[in-house]
This record gives C-alpha cells, sequence and structure tokens, in this order.
C-alpha cells in the first residue's frame, strides 16, 4: 500500500492519534484493512481554533498565491492518481477505473476553484446620493466544516475544500468511517502542496459527537454536508442557534424518462451509465425509468440485455464493472425493494439476486411492471437495481417523474425540440441531463431542490456559498 495511507488524523499540522480506534474494511471482501483515530470532541475543537488562527494569513495573500498552492496541489493529486485509486478502491469497493476517474474528477475542483480565487470580484454600485459611494466587498465566510459521504471518498471532500480554501476559509473536515483513508491520503497531499499548518484539518471518529462540536460551534461559519436528507435536517436544526450558512446536498430519487422518439439504443447506454455507475451508490443514479408505452417491451430487452453483460468483481480484477455494496445494511435494502416490487406485482426481466460471488456483491437487476406506489418509486434504493415504470403521455411522465420530496438530478431522452424543451422546465430538479446520463462536472452547478438540499457546488457559482457581501457605504 502507499505511503500516503495514515492511520492518524491531521490536526493544525500535526499527525495525531487518539485512545480510541475505528477500524475500516475492504468491501468486497470483508478483511480489515487499517484503522482511523476515533478523535474527541476536544480534538475537534483544537481542529476548529487552528483553522481560525491558519486562515487569518491566508485570506490576506494575493488570490494569484493561493492559486499557486491550489495548483500545486492538484499536480500532486495527478501525480499520485494511481496510488489513490487504489486506495480508494480498497476501502470503496468501486472499479479500479472508476476510482481513477473519481480522482481526477476531485482534482479537478481543487484547479477550478484555485483559478476562480483570482475572480473573486466585488462591485461598485449606482449610489444613492451625490456625496456616498457604494461598495461591495466579497469576504471568506469564515471557519467552514465539511462532512462527507462514502461513496465519493475524494470528489466530495474536494468540491468543499476547493472553494473554501480558494476563498480564503480554514476547514474542518469529518470524512465517513466508511472511508477515511483517501481522505487522509488528501489530507498529506494538501500538506505536501505547502498549505499552512492548521489550514485543512481532517478528524475521523463518531460523527454524533464530532458533528455536535462543528454544528455548536459559533467559529464556524458555515457547515457544507453531503449525505441522507434525515442527517442533514438534524445538522440545519443543530446549526440553527449558531446561524450559519449551509450547503446540504441530500438523497435524490432520481427520474430516467425515455420518450417514444428517443434513440433507444443511446438511451440504453445513458440508463446504463447513469443506473450503474458505483453499482447503483450514487445520489444522482437513475432511481425511477420511465418508458412509454409504445417502446417500453423494446426498451426492457435492451435494457436487461446490457445489463446483464455487466461484470460484476472485486474493483481490482480487470474489466470490472459492478463492485461489491459498501455493507451489508446496504445490500439488505436492495433485498427489500426487489421483494416489496415482486410482491405488488412486478417481473424480475434479470438479476433479482445476490450474486453468485457473495459476501457484499449483487446481481444487476432490471425490473418490469413497477408502479409509483411500490416501496421502490419512493425511496433511493443505493444499489444496482434498474426498475421500469410505464407511462402513456408527457404530462403524466412529468407528474411521475415529480411525484417526490426529492429533486437532484433527473435526465430524459427525447428529439422532438419542443418536447425537450417542455420536459426540461417542467421536471423540478436541480440537473436534468437530456440524451445523457452523465451529468457531472467540475464547471457545472451541481445541486438539488426540494428534500435534495440546498446550494450548489462547482461552476462559478459554487465559490459564492463561500463568502459573504460586505457593503461599505463610503461618504466623499
Ligand atoms: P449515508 O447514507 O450516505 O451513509 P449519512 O447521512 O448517514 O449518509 O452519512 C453521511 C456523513 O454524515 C458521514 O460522514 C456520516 O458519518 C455523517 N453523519 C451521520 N450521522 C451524523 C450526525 N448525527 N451528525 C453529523 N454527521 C453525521
Amino acid at each position: 500500500m502507499t505511503d500516503l495511507m495514515r492511520e492518524a488524523c491531521l490536526i493544525d499540522g500535526q499527525w495525531v492519534t487518539a485512545d480510541q480506534w475505528i477500524d475500516v474494511d475492504d468491501p468486497a471482501t470483508g478483511e480489515r484493512i487499517g484503522r482511523v483515530p476515533r478523535c474527541s470532541g476536544a480534538q475537534t475543537q483544537q481542529a476548529i481554533d487552528a483553522a481560525e488562527r491558519a486562515m487569518g494569513s491566508w485570506a490576506r495573500r494575493p488570490a494569484k498565491e493561493r492559486a499557486a498552492v491550489l495548483r500545486r496541489y492538484f499536480d500532486l493529486i495527478m501525480a499520485r492518481q494511481d496510488e489513490l485509486a487504489a486506495l480508494l478502491t480498497r476501502e470503496q469497493g468501486k472499479p479500479l477505473a472508476e476510482a481513477r476517474g473519481e480522482i481526477a474528477y476531485a482534482a479537478g475542483f481543487i484547479e477550478w476553484f484555485g483559478e476562480e480565487a483570482k475572480r473573486v470580484y466585488g462591485d461598485v454600485l449606482p449610489s444613492h446620493a451625490d456625496d456616498k459611494r457604494i461598495v461591495v466587498l466579497k469576504q471568506p465566510i469564515g471557519v467552514v466544516a465539511a462532512i462527507t459521504p462514502w461513496n465519493f471518498p475524494a470528489a466530495m471532500i474536494t468540491r468543499k475544500i476547493g472553494p473554501a480554501l480558494a476563498a480564503g476559509c480554514g476547514v474542518v473536515l469529518k470524512p465517513a468511517s466508511q472511508t477515511p483513508f483517501t481522505a487522509l491520503a488528501l489530507a498529506a497531499l494538501a500538506q505536501e502542496a505547502g498549505l499552512p499548518d492548521g489550514l485543512f484539518n481532517v478528524v475521523t471518529g463518531s460523527a454524533a459527537e464530532i458533528g455536535d462540536v462543528l454544528t455548536s460551534s459559533e467559529t464556524v461559519r458555515k457547515l457544507s454536508f453531503t449525505g441522507s436528507t434525515e442527517v442533514g435536517a438534524k445538522l440545519y436544526e443543530q446549526s440553527a442557534p449558531s446561524i450559519k450558512k449551509l450547503s446540504l446536498e441530500l438523497g435524490g430519487n432520481a427520474p430516467f424518462i425515455v420518450f417514444d422518439d428517443a434513440d433507444l439504443d443511446a438511451a440504453v447506454v445513458g440508463a446504463i451509465q447513469s443506473k450503474f455507475r458505483n453499482a447503483g451508490q450514487t445520489c444522482v443514479c437513475a432511481n425511477r425509468i420511465y418508458a412509454q408505452a409504445g417502446i417500453y417491451d423494446a426498451f426492457v430487452e435492451k435494457l436487461a440485455a446490457a445489463t446483464a453483460k455487466l461484470k460484476v468483481a472485486p474493483g481490482t480484477e480487470e474489466g470490472a464493472e459492478i463492485g461489491p455494496l459498501i455493507d451489508d445494511k446496504a445490500v439488505k435494502k436492495v433485498r427489500e425493494h426487489i421483494a416489496d416490487a415482486v410482491s405488488q406485482g412486478a417481473s424480475v426481466v434479470t438479476g433479482g439476486e445476490p450474486h453468485t460471488r457473495g459476501g457484499r456483491f449483487f446481481a444487476p437487476t432490471v425490473l418490469s411492471g413497477v408502479t409509483q406506489s411500490m416501496l421502490i418509486a419512493r425511496e433511493e434504493t443505493f444499489g444496482p437495481v434498474a426498475p421500469v415504470f410505464r407511462f402513456e403521455t408527457d404530462d403524466d411522465a412529468i407528474a411521475m417523474a415529480n411525484d417526490t420530496p426529492f429533486g437532484l438530478a433527473s435526465y430524459f431522452y427525447a428529439r422532438d425540440l419542443g418536447r425537450v424543451w417542455r420536459v426540461a422546465e417542467g421536471i423540478e430538479a436541480g440537473i436534468v441531463g437530456v440524451n445523457t446520463g452523465l451529468i457531472s462536472t467540475e464547471l457545472a452547478p451541481f445541486g438539488g431542490v426540494k428534500l435534495s438540499g440546498l446550494g450548489r457546488e462547482g461552476s462559478r457559482y459554487g465559490i459564492e456559498d463561500y463568502l459573504e457581501i460586505k457593503y461599505v457605504c463610503l461618504s466623499i
């Protein structure tokens, strides 16, 4: 294993441990990979204090200097891409090719926001009086807390720390306990890139204990969280007394609609990419696939044929396309969703069972005859199951797609221009993929509406969440 694998946390530039530990396992085998410290509330507080101290001089540095450090950081991540990808696959399970892609995607946020640091423009506004001038300054919001999930152990971190560091903020990160090693490796590289001690701290440990300290702190001015809606709502509540600014990237329940004028083969490729990436464990994975009555049977047949060809294997095996699920709980949820659908009349077209490899591997599945009353229509499955619903009219499709409290990603395949425009406008979601199953890039604003969250990550909009506006009224 790489020397970037650290069994210690980074607080104020020091690698530290704790009295208690958390074991981390390999989801492909269940073997223990190593352990990370269970940091205390007091250590979390030290990290917050360190971030506050460090950000003073960091924020005063010219943007060009901050950008240069972030550029070095980007270069170091890319230079170690293969090692980082191997570590990521070991703790998370995704195929190595996907892990390499995630490292490049993750590094992209550091590169992009480093460049954006130079474009944090203030403003001069028309004045209300002859002897007054109105000037708008943009300043770093303050210490940022970031809490991240296990499904993208690298990218969910950099899309938060990239804009935070670029804006001039100090950061305390709590990564998911299932995948802390990628986070700690990224911290080691940040140190090597020349980020000042204390500016970027990583604490591993109990989510509730660390989360309490981060949310109750008045020094922490912003919390950026990616994870479940349930935990996001709790953090929102906990952050209320200190009036923190929040970015919440929460659960999704993405619809994927195939209209009767779609290029069916392209729709199948898009559905496979969107549904089965990371074994279905992304918040933008298609969760409900709607096919119009005229092409329903043909689409299901093509989708099932393509799904049955996907190679299920440990992420490290050549050609692996579907790795293991993250833990036993995830396998249980997939089984429950399938059992509920079948008990209400859905049919298994392919898969439907744990994979013969055993452990946490699950056979990629296509279900037909799925309806809105089934559990799979209402909840995010977060696994390799493609349920296909039938619809008749465009209005039905839009109504069914919007029949959820969530609104993160959505996708549809159609060729009629009027239809494309109407559906894109009608879907309640933060992201719409039209004739594509892949929508993620650091250049675009990523985020949801309704119970899928608040704020946007990536693009020129992404840095705004880490800035405060100050209005200066100048009398001349
Ligand atoms: P998932 O279902 O993706 O695991 P969670 O919302 O449970 O999503 O977890 C996402 C992140 O939130 C993880 O880093 C987890 O440790 C953290 N987390 C879970 N519960 C809490 C909590 N009560 N307070 C703060 N963070 C939490």
